[in-house]
């Protein structure tokens, strides 16, 4: 059984399943297969999601995978990180937990690969909710890490389903079988929506690294790919038919081989995604993990309840996020050593409309981090790992960082005491305006990090401060307009010396 935060396939990697280990997925089908019976489908709508474990996204590149390269170019491929302890490990239980419920592991439960604390009463995978919204739909799950079906992360409600042990009997043969039915559904029958789960590309990462033979597996899984597509293409009824296709995984790999901790290889992760309404050819720089569920519900025309309390937006849906109007201008480190120097991921130069105010902040310190920045996950996560910076979940995109722990590691006069202005937003005949965000704080007690209200350009008043960590929620601020008033600005003001942090994303104000 796998242990918290250590790989799921630790005697894969320690080389004892030689038989598994030596194959790479080219086990001959059976002879004759017989394929479970589906209830006939009631949905022209139709979703395949294919789950390839510990898939990184930046070897997709190296390897023959005509077939995945094709899904990027005719659709939607977002890239992004995950969390990292203690949020949750880098590991397979949080990862297909996340894709499945479309919410992190803050709400799921998953944090690692016990599954303690799982919480998907509450929040269900999507074909668990499926069930109970659509039960008429024809759904099928196939999966070869059979924790996926014990501990219910993704087979709940499903028609039919196919669970294989492949911890023990090794991957390369069950992830064929997988193959081999999930053609057979697809060519003969008529599903509605599933979800198929290969998992030799994560085997063979942890028993040999992310080199040559991790391409030739990630090339296999290309190969079923690129099967499940011709076979959609050959339905009689394909025409009739609006397809989408997903693809994603649950975390990445260090080059070596392994998983679990906060380095951004073990972070990587993506959401591929093809079908009606998903842009061709886009790299959204908003996506993230937890859009698999949503974008699955939202090609089916389903609108999520708010009760369902998804994290997710479909893929085709871009943030209006006044911070990612800034992603052409941002530029790489200044300072900082950690940051690799193709990173491109910050900018000091505020959205339209915002401005900073660092008047009463010290001189020196990191360049980067000198006041309010704008930044990105990668960017600013590798300045520091392991210090919750990679808890940062509910931002995409471009957010504004106040950061004085980073802006101190080079010599500065203090204090750091830095001010983000929003634009004025009109509020005439208006009495109540609320402001929303999603924050990520880190408190010590002698920094400060307040939101202030300006009417009409009048002296700045507090309406929020916090003094205690806010691990990356939600925020709505509402204020009552003075009689009168026709704008109001927004101010957040962050105050420290060699203290923590304060992150602002998706900004939101509406006036009623
Ligand atoms: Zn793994």
């Amino acid at each position: 059984m796998p242990i918290n935060g250590m790989s799921r396939r630790s005697v894969l990697a320690a080389g004892a399943a030689t038989a598994a280990v030596a194959a790479t997925g080219t086990l001959a089908a059976p002879a004759a297969y017989a394929a479970p019976t589906l209830p006939n489908g009631t949905s022209k709508d139709k979703v395949l999601v294919i789950g390839m474990d510990g898939l990184r996204h930046d070897r997709i590149d190296a390897a023959n995978a005509p077939h995945l390269k094709s899904l990027m170019a005719n659709g939607t491929y977002g890239l992004s990180l995950l969390y990292a302890p203690p949020m949750a490990a880098t590991s397979s239980g949080p990862g297909w937990s996340t894709i499945a419920t479309g919410v992190w592991p803050d709400k799921h439960g998953v944090k690692d690969n016990s599954f303690a604390g799982k919480n998907y009463g509450t929040y269900p995978g999507f074909l668990a909710r499926l069930a109970q919204v659509r039960p008429e739909l024809s759904t099928y799950a196939a999966v070869d890490w059979k924790a996926l079906d014990d501990q219910g992360t993704v087979t709940p409600g499903t028609d039919a389903k196919l669970v294989l042990d492949g911890d023990r009997d090794g991957y390369p043969g069950h992830d064929a079988t997988i193959a081999n039915e999930t053609e057979s559904i697809l060519r003969s029958q008529n599903p509605d929506v599933l979800f198929v789960y290969l998992g030799n590309t994560d085997a063979v990462a942890h028993s040999s690294g992310t080199g040559q033979r991790y391409l030739d597996a990630i090339a296999v899984q290309d190969g079923y790919l690129g099967r499940f597509l011709t076979a959609i293409k050959a339905r009689p009824s394909y025409a009739t038919e609006r397809w989408t296709v997903i693809v994603s995984t649950d975390h990445g790999h260090a080059d070596a081989g392994g998983h679990g901790g906060s380095s951004v290889e073990e972070r990587r992760t993506f959401v591929l995604a093809q079908g009606p309404g998903i842009a061709a050819g886009a790299r959204p720089a908003d996506t993230r993990l937890v859009d698999v569920a949503a974008t699955v519900f939202h090609q089916l025309g389903i609108v999520p309840d708010a009760s369902w309390g998804l994290d997710g937006k479909p893929v085709q849906q871009r943030s209006t996020d006044p911070f990612d109007t800034l992603l052409p201008s941002l530029t790489g480190r200044v300072d900082e050593t950690g940051i690799p120097a193709g990173v491109l991921g910050f900018t000091h130069t505020a959205p339209s409309g915002w401005s900073v105010i660092n008047s009463a902040m010290g001189t020196g310190g990191m360049t980067e981090w000198r006041g309010w920045a704008f930044a990105t996950d990668e960017f600013w996560s590798r300045s520091q790992r392991d210090q919750w910076r990679e808890l940062n979940v509910r931002s995409r995109g471009v957010f504004a960082v106040a950061d004085s722990d980073e802006w101190d590691d080079k010599a500065n006069s203090g204090p750091y005491d830095s001010t983000l202005v929003t634009p004025a937003y009109g509020v005439s005949g208006k009495t109540t305006v609320r402001l929303d965000f999603t924050t990520l704080y880190r408190h010590e007690a002698s920094q400060s990090a307040e939101v202030l209200a300006s009417f009409n350009g009048g002296t700045p008043t507090r309406i929020k401060s916090y003094t205690a960590d806010v691990v990356s929620k939600p925020q709505s601020l509402s204020v009552s307009v003075p009689a009168g008033a026709s704008g109001v600005s927004f101010r957040f003001r962050y105050t420290g010396a060699n203290n923590w942090y304060w992150v602002i994303d998706g900004v939101k104000v509406t006036a009623s």
